[in-house]
């Protein structure tokens, strides 16, 4: 059990973006000017190894901290995936779907999402849960750092 006042977080590996050489830019067009794609306009991207991390702690948070839809309760911390990417959300109420049977409608504190009644949905870890499940799970990845947050 982890009692402390700081917080820790996982970081992933980076290396300078190859595509771009780190500054960020590479062949213009019309939507996103001349933004790099291989690293957002940001320069790095993940190494190798931190991309392995960052998806074995993903796919671990998945299968431990989903629950069915059903289980889903007012006050629990979710996340989903939207077609902009994966998004957080603190859940307001839970209702049958009047409107797509099998549904259920989770209604958050920036909109709503339905869901079928016996999909999974991702509970986001309590601060605890991921000091002590999340963060020594991750220590076993030389992609991964844990840093402490004051
Ligand atoms: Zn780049």
């Amino acid at each position: 059990m982890t009692t402390s006042s700081s917080f820790l977080r996982i970081v992933f590996e980076k290396e300078t973006c190859g595509r771009c050489g780190g500054c960020g830019n590479y062949s213009y067009c019309q939507q996103y000017g001349t933004m790099c794609f291989g690293c957002n306009g940001t320069g790095k991207r993940l190494s190798r190894r931190g991309k392995i991390a960052s998806q074995k702690v993903q796919a671990f948070k998945v299968d431990r901290y989903s629950v069915p839809a059903t289980e889903i309760e007012p006050g629990d911390r979710i996340v989903y995936s939207m077609l902009e990417g994966r998004k957080r959300a603190t859940v307001v109420a839970v209702k049958a779907d009047p409107l797509n049977e099998g549904h259920v409608h989770i209604e958050t504190k920036t909109g709503g999402l339905g869901v079928l009644v016996d999909s999974l949905v991702e509970k986001i870890p309590t601060v605890q849960q991921f000091a002590d499940e999340v963060i020594p799970y991750a220590r076993r990845f030389k992609g991964a750092t844990i840093e402490e947050i004051q």
